[in-house]
């Protein structure tokens, strides 16, 4: 094994932290960020005006984005209906990263993850985050964690630009961006249908089962706790 790949919610973090901190926290202040900051959303702005052109919403019809209050009306529609839309993502990632800065936020990760990346590290391997989060949002939760700045131990970040988790493709170009032959990555998540995606493609695997996950279901991959077992070195 040469490099860990690793998935965020359920695998590094708790889900309890992405549903019931970061998207609230987002949420919350949605309003109030858009209405002060509107002034530096140019790229914001012009990313939900051109979503409102293409998309339709169930039950919150979407607005032409003319100003502040359509813009936060269609973001909190996506928000309501989960639609994982790139312009709100982008939102997200700039309310989160105030809060980072202002210490108000801390990117929650496991007891044993600090351990294991400087473990990973001082053996060389290298190692690499692939979550459906935006790599702005990754790099800004490992680099404000609640065990410090982590950014130092990873060396590349992969989210759904590289293609979707359960798709085999995605993990045949994220063995190609690292330079690597795929059967020398580990493949480390939560979730059965991208550990088989990721196996797919030649990845070894591991399906993580963190306190708080839900049960992964039936599988025929090795299973780990935490970091701190095999298959994990
Ligand atoms: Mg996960």
């Amino acid at each position: 094994m040469r490099a860990l790949v690793l998935d965020v919610e359920g695998t590094t973090t708790p889900i309890s932290f992405v549903y019931e901190i970061l998207f609230p926290y987002a949420r919350k202040r949605l309003r109030n960020f858009v209405e002060s900051n509107w002034d530096r959303l140019d790229d914001v702005i012009a990313a939900f005006q051109k979503q409102a052109a293409d998309d339709l919403v169930a039950d919150h019809p979407l607005r032409p984005v003319t100003g502040r209050e359509s813009l936060i009306h269609n973001a909190l529609a996506y928000v309501d209906q989960d639609l994982k839309v790139a312009c709100l993502k982008t939102l997200q990632g700039l309310i989160w990263e105030e809060g980072y800065r202002d210490g108000s936020l801390k990117g929650e990760v496991f007891a044993d993850v600090k351990p294991a990346f400087q473990r990973w590290s001082q053996a060389g391997l290298k190692l690499a985050i692939y979550s459906s989060g935006s790599v702005f949002a990754q790099r800004l939760l490992f680099g404000n964690s609640t065990e410090g700045d982590l950014t130092r131990y990873i060396s590349d970040y992969f989210d759904t630009e590289v293609g979707a988790k359960r798709d085999a493709e995605s993990y045949r170009r994220i063995a190609a961006r690292l330079g690597l032959d795929r059967d020398l990555l580990l493949f480390a998540t939560d979730v059965v249908a991208e550990a088989e995606a990721a196996h797919e493609a030649g990845l070894q695997v591991v399906v993580l089962r963190r306190s708080g996950n839900p049960d992964p279901g039936p599988h025929l991959f090795p299973e780990a706790r935490d970091f701190t077992t095999p298959p994990f070195p």
